[in-house]
């Protein structure tokens, strides 16, 4: 893996704090939604139900929920990250992740809730189509 100084994405303090809410609900469970971004800033946080069924091993949104945010940050032509969260492990992604990542293209941004209750913390991840991944960071604006 390698550090890509680049890679920046703002978060304002309201959106990062809803996700945050969002995910620490779904424990123990993985919980994930979608973020519009314009440039490096977010825009607009999606909240969805996870699909998978496991979901306490894997998270999905549904196709129905992806295209509804899709045509939605269509409207202001900005772009979709994907986020989850990891109940019991670090904030990286698996195997399943990468796996998904390389046929999607999206940014990921993943919270880790091993240390709950304590607060979940969140990492940014970029993987290409052959799966390699490259770490950017977080700023909460
Ligand atoms: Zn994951």
């Amino acid at each position: 893996m390698v550090a890509e100084s680049s890679l920046v994405l703002r978060i304002p303090a309201a959106i990062y704090e809803q996700m945050v809410a969002h995910v620490v609900a779904g424990y123990p469970n993985e919980a994930c939604g979608a973020l519009g971004s314009q440039g490096d800033l977010v825009v607009k946080d999606y909240p969805t139900d996870n699909a998978a069924e496991e979901p306490d091993d894997f998270s999905i949104i549904s196709e129905a929920d992806i295209v509804r945010i899709y045509n939605d940050i269509d409207e202001y032509d900005g772009d979709m990250i994907y986020y989850h969260s990891h109940p019991q492990s670090e904030a990286y992604p698996s195997a399943r992740d990468i796996d998904w990542a390389k046929r999607s293209g999206y940014l990921y941004v993943i919270f880790s809730l091993q240390y709950h209750p304590k607060p979940p913390y969140a990492r940014l991840f970029k993987i290409d189509s052959a799966g390699s991944v490259t770490e950017g960071s977080i700023e909460i604006i």
